[in-house]
């Protein structure tokens, strides 16, 4: 897995590296948020948090659809749609906007603070990380234009501490 930049910097509740360390806590947090919410966790929307979880890089809901399939027994990435709404509005998967696919997410969100995504452009690979910084400053300049924002969402495309330390200039 890629090391990610410092942790230091207050990153939220104590399970923050959760996230790049394989599915089983996301998926049994989703059994439990859907039982504590009386919200149905259908096969579907379990097996598409697995594609989602197993996967180290954004997927699109077309690629989970062609996970999902098996002979004889087509998934519609439509429905793979809907079961990806689901999961993203109970905060389990995030969609990254840029590249219309989506990253599990391992850790609860606190209020006030941005989220920030790191897309790798050489390997592919999605870091998340919160700043209350960004949300302050981004509330200040969205407030002085006049625009009241629904969500805190930042992508940067980059390259990731590993493919740097790979060397990119060949
Ligand atoms: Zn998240
Ligand atoms: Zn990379």
């Amino acid at each position: 897995m890629h090391g990610h930049p410092s942790p230091s910097d207050g990153t939220g509740p104590a399970d923050a590296h959760d996230h790049a360390c394989g599915g089983e806590d996301l998926l049994a947090r989703a059994e439990r948020i859907c039982r504590e919410r009386g919200l149905h966790y259908t096969d579907l929307r379990r097996r598409t948090l697995e594609a989602v979880a197993g996967e180290g890089r954004a997927l699109g809901a077309y690629d989970i659809a062609e996970r999902l399939s098996v002979p004889g027994r087509r998934v519609a990435a439509v429905s793979v749609y809907r079961a990806l709404d689901f999961l993203t509005e109970n905060g389990l998967v995030h969609r990254i906007a840029s590249r219309n696919a989506f990253v599990p997410c391992g850790h609860g969100h606190g209020g006030g603070e941005s989220t920030v995504f790191l897309i790798c452009r050489t390997c592919g690979t999605v870091g998340e990380t919160v700043s209350r910084d960004i949300q302050r400053g981004l509330d200040s300049t969205l407030a002085s234009a006049g625009f009241k924002p629904v969500s805190h969402i930042v992508e940067v495309e980059g390259e990731c501490g590993a493919c740097q330390g790979r060397g990119g200039t060949e």
